[in-house]
C-alpha cells in the first residue's frame, strides 16, 4: 500500500472568504487525461509547462455556434479571428470547417495567405495596414475594413496608383448600451461619422463598398448590446439602399462573444453568467430579420467570434515546483507557468485541477508562477487540495489570446501539441531554444569579448 501523505500541521488564521450561492467551492476533481490521453504521459514526453489543444472541442464548439445561427438566418459566414490564436494548425482547423480568415495586421495577413486562405476571403481590419499591406490586399481582392478618415484617403490615393477597385467595408463603432465605448476603432454611428465616410466612398465611386463592419468589445455579457449593433447596421444598409439604391452584401459583427470563464471578482461563475451561442444567434438574427429587408436582400452575417470558439479547447499542464507558507499563513503552491505564458490570468479565475488523486482536505491558498515578479498570481485565492512538488496541474479554457500574447520573459515559451479526433497526439508548435531566441540577435565587434580574471 502507498504510504499515506503526510503534512505538516500548521497553526493557522481562518480565512473562510465569502460564499456564493454555490456554497463554498468543490469544483475540484483530479482531471488525469485530456481527450483520453494521459497528462502525466504528454508531460513525460513534451515537458512541463505544456500547452494542450482539443481539435475535438474546437470542432464542436464551432459547429455549435455556427448551428445557432443558422438555425435563425440563411446566410452566416464565420471568420476566423487570427490574434486570438494564430498557431497555423488551429487555424487550418477553423478553415477545414469553412472558415474564412480575420486579421489585423500585415503579418496576420501574411500568415492567413501562407495557410493557404484564398485572398477574397480575408477580412483585413484593424487600424494599421501599411501602404504594403493595403496593396497586398487590393491585389488579392480581399475585404479592407476601413478604420479611420487617413487610412480611407491613403486608400483612394493608392487605388489610383495600381488603377484597381478594392472591395471595402467600413468599422463602425456604436452606443449599444455598454460602457465603457469602444470608440476608439472605425467611425461613430450617433454623431454621424460613419455616415459621412459612407458618402465620401460612394460618391468617390473608386472602391465598392460591399460591408458594414463592427466589433463592439469582448467577453460582452449581454447579447443584446449586439441586437443593438446589428439593427444600427441594417440601418446604415437601409439609407445607403435608399440615397444611392445600392446593396451592402454583409453585415459583419465582428467578435467578443463571451467565453466560459469565471471572470476576476466575478460573483457568478463564467458557465452561469455568460450568455449562451443561442442568446447571441438571437439577439443579432431577430435583428437582422426584423430589419427593412425582403427575402432576396438579406445580407450575408459575417462572425468574427474569437474567444469563444478557442477557450475551452486549450489546456496548459503543468508542475508543481514548490510550497511555502505566506506570512499569514495561507499556502503558497508555485507552479512552472506563470503569467509569462497565462496573460489571461489578469483577467480570469482560471479553473485549475491537480492531475493525480487527492484526499477530500483543501485548503484555500493561493497559486503563483515562477517569475520573480510580485505581479506573477495566477490565482489569488482558490481552495485546492495540498499538492506536493512534482504533483501535475491541469488549467481549463486557456485556449483564447495565451499562445498569441505570451511573453518570451524570463522563460522561454513551451511546446504545444494538438490531440487530434482519434487521441493521436501531435505537436504543432516547438518550444523555444536558446538557439533560437540568440539567432535574431546581432552582437557588435567590439562586444565580443571580455575578461573578467
Ligand atoms: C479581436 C477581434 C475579434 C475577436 O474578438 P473575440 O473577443 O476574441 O471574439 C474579432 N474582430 C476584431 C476586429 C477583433 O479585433
Amino acid at each position: 500500500m502507498e504510504k499515506l501523505r503526510y503534512e505538516r500541521p500548521v497553526v493557522k488564521k481562518l480565512n473562510t472568504g465569502m460564499m456564493n450561492k454555490f456554497g463554498t467551492r468543490t469544483e475540484y476533481n483530479p482531471v488525469t487525461h485530456i481527450d483520453g490521453v494521459s497528462v502525466k504521459g504528454l508531460i513525460e514526453k513534451y515537458g512541463s509547462p505544456l500547452f494542450v489543444i482539443s481539435e475535438r472541442t474546437i470542432r464542436q464548439t464551432y459547429q455549435d455556434c455556427k448551428r445557432a445561427f443558422t438555425n435563425r438566418y440563411p446566410r452566416v459566414q464565420m471568420a476566423w479571428s487570427y490574434k486570438t490564436n494564430y498557431i497555423n494548425a488551429v487555424c487550418n482547423v477553423f478553415h477545414q470547417e469553412g472558415s474564412w480568415a480575420e486579421v489585423v495586421s500585415g503579418f496576420e495577413y501574411n500568415k492567413a495567405l501562407q495557410n493557404g486562405v484564398p485572398g477574397n476571403k480575408i477580412i483585413f481590419n484593424g487600424p494599421d495596414k501599411t501602404d504594403n499591406d493595403l496593396k497586398l490586399a487590393i491585389d488579392h481582392n480581399s475585404l479592407i475594413h476601413i478604420d479611420h478618415l487617413d487610412e480611407l484617403y491613403r486608400l483612394m490615393e493608392i487605388t489610383k496608383e495600381v488603377n484597381k477597385r478594392p472591395r471595402v467595408a467600413i468599422r463602425v463603432n456604436m452606443d449599444t448600451g455598454v460602457y465603457p465605448m469602444w470608440d476608439r476603432f472605425g467611425f461613430n454611428y450617433e454623431t454621424g461619422q460613419a455616415w459621412d465616410a459612407i458618402n465620401k466612398i460612394i460618391l468617390n465611386d473608386q472602391m465598392d463598398l460591399v460591408g458594414l463592419h463592427c466589433h463592439i468589445g469582448t467577453f460582452m455579457l449581454t447579447a443584446n448590446a449586439y441586437a443593438i449593433a446589428a439593427s444600427k447596421l441594417a440601418d446604415l444598409a437601409y439609407h445607403i439602399h435608399a440615397k444611392f439604391n445600392k446593396k451592402i452584401s454583409y453585415i459583419d459583427l465582428g467578435g467578443g462573444f463571451a467565453s466560459k470563464n469565471t471572470l476576476r471578482g466575478s460573483y457568478l461563475q463564467g458557465n452561469v453568467s455568460s450568455p449562451s451561442f443561442d442568446d447571441y444567434a438571437e439577439a443579432i438574427c431577430s435583428a437582422l430579420l426584423n430589419a427593412e429587408y425582403s427575402k432576396q436582400e438579406l445580407p450575408l452575417l459575417i462572425l468574427e467570434t474569437g474567444r469563444a470558439l478557442i477557450d475551452d479547447a486549450g489546456s496548459l499542464c503543468g508542475t508543481v515546483l514548490a510550497n511555502k507558507r505566506l506570512s499569514d499563513g495561507r499556502r503558497a503552491t508555485i507552479m512552472d507557468f506563470g503569467v509569462n505564458i497565462l496573460f489571461t490570468s489578469f483577467w480570469y479565475e482560471h479553473k485549475l485541477s491537480p492531475a493525480q488523486e487527492f484526499s477530500h482536505y483543501t485548503e484555500d491558498g493561493v497559486v503563483y508562477g515562477p517569475l520573480c515578479m510580485n505581479i506573477d498570481v495566477i490565482r489569488e485565492n482558490i481552495t485546492l487540495p495540498p499538492m506536493k512538488k512534482g504533483d501535475n496541474v491541469v488549467v481549463h479554457s486557456v485556449g483564447a489570446y495565451n499562445m498569441t500574447q505570451w511573453m518570451q520573459f524570463i522563460a522561454m515559451r513551451p511546446n504545444v501539441v494538438m490531440i487530434d479526433m482519434d487521441s493521436k497526439v501531435h505537436l504543432i508548435r516547438n518550444k523555444e531554444t536558446l538557439e533560437y531566441i540568440n539567432n535574431i540577435e546581432e552582437m557588435p565587434a567590439y562586444l565580443k569579448e571580455f575578461n573578467l580574471s
